[in-house]
This record gives C-alpha cells, sequence and structure tokens, in this order.
C-alpha cells in the first residue's frame, strides 16, 4: 500500500502503539492526524482538566513525531468529514486506529468503520489501552466477571502470555507540506481564566510518563505494598493521566514492573500489588464494556429506587472543600489545586457525598470528571458505582467510611490535613481531623473560629450514617443485596 492514515486518538504514544507500527510495516508512507471533536463523546465529553492535559500532550506527540522526521496533522470537526477530506488529499487506501471503550465513542467509531468501508477504505482497529481484550476474560458460563476477585485471577495467570511491548519506529515517513493542520492553540485545549497554576507538577507525554514509571520502580515499587494508602506520602505511581491518555500502554507497565520483580526480590510483594491496580483498571474497562449503560445508571437496578437527596448548597460546600469534615475537604482541594486526588481520600470524599450527604453518585462522578486529569470513563464510574455500593463487586452498603477513624489511620501524623488546610493547621495531631470536638480554648489557642475560618461538619457523622443505612435497607426489600 502506498499511503495510510494512523488517526491518533488516546493512544499518544510511539512506542508499543499498535495501530503506528502495523500501519508502518504495510504502508510506504503514513500519515498521523489526531481530530479534535469533543462533542461526539457526549455526554462525557471530555472535561476541563482532561483538556489541559491533552494540550500538552498532542504537543509532545508533536515533537516526537517531528524528531522521527513526520508530524501531526491536527484538523477539527466531524471525524468522519475530516478522516474524508484527508482520504482525498492523501489518495490513502486504508486508516489505522487503537479502539477505545466509552460508549459514545465505540458508536461513532462503528459508524466511521463502516462509511469507510462503503468509499472502498480499508479501517484496520488495534487494542492498545488493554491488556486483555473485553471478549477475552470470561467466566466458564461464558459471562463477563462482575466480581474482580475471579476476574483478576483469570487476568494474572495470562499475565506471562502477553506480548513483548514494540519499540517506536526510528524514523518514519515525511508528511507532505501541502496537507495543512491546524495549530494546536486553535484547538482552545487551555483555560481562559488561569486556575492550572498547581498543574505544573505533572509532565503530560510519553517522556514524562516513561519517565514516572522509573521513577516509581527506582523510589516507591518497594514500599507500595505499604504507603499506596498514605495520602501523606508520595506512594503510588501517578500514571494515572499518562494511562488515561495512552501516552504509555498497560503492557509497558506490566513489562517494566515483572522485570523489576525479577531483578529485585525486595520489589516482590510491591509489584503484586501493583500489578493488581492495574488489574482493576483493566476490569473498569471490561465492565464499561460490557454494561455500557453504567455511565449514567447503576448497574444494581435496586439503586434507581435510592431515596437520594438533593442538596444544591451541600454539593457546592462538597466541591469546594467546605464541608467542615478535614479529610474530605483536603481531598477536595487536593483535586482543585493539582488535578488529582488519592485513591483512599476519592473513596473517602465519594462516601461522605453519597452516604452521609445522600446526594446522588452522579453528581459527584461529573465534577471528578471535570476536575480530575485522570478522569476517565471507566475508572470514575467503577469507583463512583462502588463507592455508593450500586456497581459490581461493590462496597458492601452498610460500609460508610467514617472520615476520622479514615484520618486517625492513613494520615498518623496528620501532614495531609496541614497541608490542605492551612487555616486549622494549628490545631493539636488529637484534634485537626475532628475540629468540632475541641474546646474554645483549644481553638483559640489555634487561632480558629469554627462557622468563621473553617465551616462547621454539613452533618452528624453518625445521625447521616444512620440515615443512609436505613435508605439501603428499603432497597434491600426490593431482593438480596
Ligand atoms: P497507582 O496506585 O499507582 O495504580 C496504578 C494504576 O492502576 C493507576 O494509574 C490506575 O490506572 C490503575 N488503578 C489504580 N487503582 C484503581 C482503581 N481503583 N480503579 C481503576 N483503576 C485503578 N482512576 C482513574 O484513572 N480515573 C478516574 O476518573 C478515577 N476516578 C475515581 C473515582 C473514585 C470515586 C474512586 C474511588 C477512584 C477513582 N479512580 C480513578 C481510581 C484511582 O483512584 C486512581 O486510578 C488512582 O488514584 C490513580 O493514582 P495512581 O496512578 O498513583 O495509582
Amino acid at each position: 500500500m502506498k499511503c495510510c492514515l494512523v488517526w491518533f486518538r488516546r493512544d499518544l504514544r510511539l512506542t508499543d502503539n499498535p495501530a503506528l507500527a502495523r500501519a508502518v510495516a504495510e504502508a510506504e508512507s503514513v500519515v498521523p492526524v489526531y481530530i479534535h471533536a469533543p462533542e461526539e463523546a457526549d455526554p462525557w465529553r471530555p472535561g476541563a482538566a482532561s483538556d489541559w492535559w491533552l494540550h500538552h500532550s498532542l504537543a509532545s506527540l508533536e515533537r516526537d513525531l517531528r524528531a522521527r522526521g513526520s508530524r501531526l496533522l491536527l484538523r477539527q470537526g466531524s471525524t468522519l468529514k475530516c478522516l474524508q477530506m484527508l482520504l482525498q488529499e492523501t489518495r490513502a487506501e486504508a486508516v489505522y486506529w487503537n479502539r477505545l471503550n466509552e460508549p459514545a465513542l465505540v458508536e461513532r467509531d462503528q459508524a466511521v468503520e463502516q462509511a469507510l468501508r462503503e468509499h472502498g477504505v480499508v479501517a484496520h482497529t488495534c487494542n492498545a489501552s488493554l491488556l486483555f481484550e473485553p471478549s477475552e476474560l470470561l467466566s466458564s458460563q461464558n459471562t463477563p466477571y462482575r466480581v474482580f476477585t475471579a476476574f483478576w485471577r483469570a487476568g494474572a495467570e495470562r499475565l506471562a502470555e502477553l506480548s513483548p511491548p514494540r519499540p517506536a519506529a526510528k524514523r518514519l515517513t515525511p508528511v507532505p507540506p501541502t496537507l495543512s493542520s491546524l495549530r494546536l492553540a486553535e484547538l482552545e485545549l487551555l483555560p481562559r481564566v488561569a486556575w492550572d497554576a498547581g498543574f505544573r507538577i505533572w509532565t503530560p507525554g510519553e517522556a514524562g510518563a516513561l519517565a514516572r514509571l522509573e521513577r516509581f520502580e527506582d523510589e516507591r515499587l518497594a514500599s507500595y505494598g505499604d504507603d499506596r494508602n498514605r495520602p501523606d506520602r508520595e506512594g503510588s505511581s501517578r500514571l494515572s493521566p499518562h494511562l488515561h491518555f495512552g501516552e504509555i500502554g498497560p503492557r509497558q507497565v506490566v513489562a517494566a514492573i515483572l522485570q523489576r520483580a525479577a531483578g529485585a526480590a525486595d520489589a516482590r510483594s510491591g509489584a503484586a500489588t501493583y500489578l493488581k491496580e492495574i488489574g482493576w483498571r483493566e476490569f473498569a474497562h471490561h465492565l464499561l464494556h460490557h454494561y455500557p449503560h453504567t455511565t449514567d445508571r447503576p448497574l444494581d437496578g435496586r439503586f434507581e429506587h435510592y431515596p437520594w437527596t438533593p442538596d444544591a448548597a451541600a454539593l457546592q460546600a462538597w466541591r469546594a472543600g467546605r464541608t467542615g469534615v478535614p479529610i474530605v475537604d483536603a481531598g477536595m482541594r487536593e483535586l482543585w489545586s493539582t488535578g488529582w486526588m488519592h485513591n483512599r481520600v476519592r473513596m473517602i470524599a465519594a462516601s461522605f457525598l453519597t452516604k452521609n450527604l445522600r446526594i446522588h453518585w452522579l453528581e459527584g462522578a461529573r465534577w471528578f470528571w471535570d476536575t480530575l486529569l485522570d478522569a476517565d470513563l471507566a475508572n470514575n464510574t467503577l469507583g463512583w458505582q462502588w463507592t455508593a455500593g450500586c456497581g459490581a463487586d461493590a462496597a458492601p452498603y452498610f460500609r460508610v467510611f467514617n472520615p476520622v477513624l479514615q484520618a486517625e489511620r492513613f494520615d498518623p501524623h496528620r501532614g495531609y490535613l496541614r497541608r490542605w488546610l492551612p487555616e486549622i493547621s494549628a490545631l493539636p495531631d488529637a484534634l485537626i481531623h475532628r475540629p468540632w470536638l475541641a474546646d474554645e480554648r483549644v481553638l483559640a489557642a489555634a487561632g480558629v473560629r469554627l462557622g468563621v475560618h473553617y465551616p462547621r461538619p454539613l452533618v452528624d457523622l453518625s445521625a447521616s450514617r444512620a440515615a443512609a443505612l436505613s435508605g439501603y435497607r428499603a432497597l434491600r426489600e426490593l431482593g438480596p443485596m
């Protein structure tokens, strides 16, 4: 074949990119393109934080392509129309891309594939984002797994069979200068009001992803099992936005971790725990593939009848990190400031919203969607439904995280709370995670007036827990939970 297009989407890397590798092997010249069509992902078009990441990731991909003699064409508008126009301009005979799992995009891609075929253009699609195809891991009854342990037992057994990651091509063919591209700034992905100052801790792009993985292996893998639950430490890999945008693929991560574990005994237990987390990502994507309605509706249909209590003011306080419950507020501020929140605190903040405030999990999912740099429809849906109790393998309905006990256990020196809540940082360790128990003398000594410097809690934790449980009990009458 003389010429083909490679349609980059959320596989913004050159290493172990199966669509690109196949195109390079099968065509004399390869034209890389990114088409900006966020509306085609509705109702889950990427949020503002994701747009920020995308801008920088595209810039990085463009640099990497140029370094190999190629370049990235940026186009905007209906994907099908853009592809058709490019096919005419290049006389390409085929389009290569890596598949995605989001329901709206699956539908769009099927329509694109069919339209291309009707015009005699071949569409080649590959798997770059998952270890296993969603149809590969099924239970003995040939049904999708709904329990993680069984799913991952099957997945972990097959890790050794994965094909090794492919290196990036050293040179790519030049893209004819006659082919036009938008300038990246024309996609208007960066915020108009600068609220992204805290995002500078991140390095979007393939080089940033590889460097982060290497640093994690060198510095944190051995202690991952202990430190991953500590929001006061940088104990996890923070690869989530890189994985979401496909700047690194899960096969690369697994291969690197297995290799490290083989060579260093102290990394082995951390590696097993870490691979399980990659397994959760895999599980989330499998669930999204098999149950696409769960982005907006509970997997457990009984939860359609749960007595949620909408409360705009409480929702706003939660978003702003002003609930009066320190570990929740610290997490929400970390999210707003850095575009990321520690997994343990995500669970606590989500439990507080859905159980103590009894606000619908979708309200929380939408806020995370807009503010997380790693916002991922599969992982976010799983995380919210798991915490609310309505998803696959969900937290049991009676599990309402106690934010005070969680802070005591996972932020033992209160470093996380003091970092994100400077207005109460002078309170003693015994009270900073429950300032409402401090007497006036202690509060005054710390320069804190509750209700002035820092809010009183929105709800009483015990009473709101009891209300959540009574709502769940009513659901049980609809069938076993
Ligand atoms: P590590 O601990 O280093 O884990 C490595 C990788 O494994 C992560 O990068 C991620 O890709 C995957 N992973 C880890 N934990 C989970 C998990 N519980 N579910 C699925 N994949 C996991 N993760 C997202 O990537 N995007 C989201 O939008 C998202 N929303 C969430 C919402 C809620 C309410 C909850 C409770 C969790 C959510 N998570 C989400 C999962 C998890 O919090 C993040 O993946 C993790 O905190 C990312 O940090 P890390 O890369 O340091 O993780």
